[in-house]
């Protein structure tokens, strides 16, 4: 491991600002902060934990005078090494702000500290017959700020939309160490440029979130779910295009292939049909029993018409809730398989989902890879899952480009290389790609002009040479 490389008088200045015990310089504490979701490893020069706005405040004021990179972290649950210290530095742990700063029943808002646990704010909304929809498959260890720094999806995503569509103002901290308020309260609002936005996914380059208001909905008490069975995953593949020009919207539409079923079931005992080679998991929800009913009928007709050999409806609730803990196992169950586990995250339309899936296919016989795909199908996001060894170079050479190979299709077919999980510093490389230069030249001037130190989260999004 290297040594850490912030001076002694910087230590104490950070020790000043947090407290002693709040500044972590262990070669433990380095490492355990050195990994996300991801495989690299990017070890820190410190960890500081601070308490509130002020100090994240006096923190940046630091890192600016003192020229040291700052990187932003929640629960470390992301997929593209977002909040490891790519250039070293110091990661700025912001799970102490962890409260619900309030509830807004009539006006149906929440205001969260950035380190707030999503599941914990789902639960806080429900107690008061309230829905914050976006939830993502790490709902339980993942944050709200973490959330919008990388404006996550879920599995409702195809009917409720991604953590953008609920977010309405924050509290900031800018690069510079200025503390500002962006977005309002109101329904609608058109004052000025959208800076709420623009830091939405911004993925802790751009400000440190340091309080969030999100808009709530009724929650819809009715829910009907289906488990479809197919032989192919071409079969799985028409019958999304089917639902989702059925007339009815889905709340959740995920799939899983063969080799994720087969994982998922060994791991954790469900009941998944093994010997299939792809599922399709069905919600519809709604306000009213009879309504859900009457859509979960249309449903199944344009199931009935497609090539799925078994139909099952979990009438239940326990075995809808074994359903769905099916699909929010894939990762888990995938990463015990092999040593190391790549997990990519390409978006199509979903008129393309059968020739993305096929070509992933593809990929994996011609460079003699293994890949298990899942994901929200519904919205066109498919997860290829590499599962490799990475002390086996030329295999981990295989799956890099057989990747590269899957990102530029899905370029070809109209899709994007990130649906969810943010560019960090694993696709740097490929978002230029997607978006062209010009595209990035804009990135990079609001970059510029917002962090002209480049303190916050340096080494991401960006392709360095
Ligand atoms: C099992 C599993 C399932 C997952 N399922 C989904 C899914 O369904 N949909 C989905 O979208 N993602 C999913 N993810 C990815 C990940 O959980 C999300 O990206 C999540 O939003 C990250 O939250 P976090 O608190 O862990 O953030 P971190 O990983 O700590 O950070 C992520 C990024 O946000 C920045 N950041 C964190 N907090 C702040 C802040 N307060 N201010 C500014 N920047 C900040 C960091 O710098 C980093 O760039 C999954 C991950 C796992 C491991």
């Amino acid at each position: 491991m290297q040594p850490q490389k912030l001076s002694q008088s910087t230590l104490s200045a950070l020790r000043g600002i947090v407290g002693q015990g709040n500044v972590l310089t262990s070669d433990e504490h380095r490492l355990c902060y050195a990994y996300d979701a991801q495989r690299l490893e990017c070890v820190p020069d410190a960890i500081v934990r601070p308490a509130d706005t002020a100090q994240i405040a006096a923190v940046l004021r630091l890192a600016n005078e003192n020229a040291f990179p700052v990187i932003p972290r929640g629960a470390g649950t992301g997929l593209s090494g977002g909040s490891v210290a790519a250039a070293g530095g110091v990661v700025l742990d912001v799970c102490r702000l962890d409260r619900i700063v309030q509830i807004d029943e009539t006006n149906m808002l929440l205001t969260a500290q950035p380190g707030v646990v999503t599941a914990k704010l789902v639960s806080a909304a429900e107690k008061l017959g309230l829905l914050y929809p976006p939830d993502p498959g790490s709902i339980n260890a993942c944050t709200i700020g973490g959330n919008v720094a990388e404006n996550s999806g879920g599995l409702r995503a195809v009917k409720y939309g991604v953590t953008g569509d609920y977010l309405k103002a924050l509290e900031v901290v800018s690069p510079l160490g200025e503390v500002y308020r962006t977005g309002a309260r109101t329904v609608k609002s058109v004052a000025g440029y959208n800076v709420t936005s623009l830091l939405c996914g911004s993925e802790g380059t751009l400000g440190v979130l340091t309080e969030i208001t999100v808009k709530l909905i009724p929650i819809p008490r009715f829910r009907r779910s289906l488990l479809a069975v197919f032989d192919t995953v071409r079969g799985a593949t028409d019958a999304v295009v089917a639902i989702m020009t059925c007339g009815v919207l889905p709340a959740t539409l995920e799939m899983m292939d063969g080799m994720t079923i087969r994982h998922v079931e060994q791991a954790n005992h469900i009941g998944l049909p093994v010997e299939a080679e792809a599922i399709l998991l069905i919600e519809v929800d709604g306000y009213s029993d009879a309504g859900v009913a009457e859509e979960a009928e249309i449903v199944r007709a344009a199931l009935a018409k497609s090539e799925a050999s078994e139909m099952k409806t979990a009438d239940n609730p326990a075995d809808r809730e074994r359903l769905w803990e099916a699909r929010r196992s894939a990762i888990p169950a995938l990463a015990r398989a092999r040593p190391t586990t790549m997990l990519e995250d390409v978006t199509v339309p979903v008129t393309a989902l059968s020739e993305m899936t096929l070509f992933i296919q593809q990929m994996a016989r011609e460079h003699s890879v293994s890949v298990a795909t899942f994901g929200h199908a519904g919205d066109g996001n498919l997860h290829p899952t590499f599962l490799a060894d990475d002390r086996d170079e030329d295999e981990i050479a295989r799956v890099k480009q057989a990747t590269a190979e899957i990102f530029e299709k899905a370029i070809a077919l109209g899709g994007t290389v990130s649906g969810e999980h943010g560019i960090g510093m694993t696709k740097t490389r490929f978002l230029p790609m997607e978006t062209g230069p010009a595209t990035i030249e804009v990135m990079r001037s609001i970059k510029r002009a917002m962090d002209p130190n480049n303190i916050l989260n340096p080494g991401k999004v960006f392709f360095e040479d």
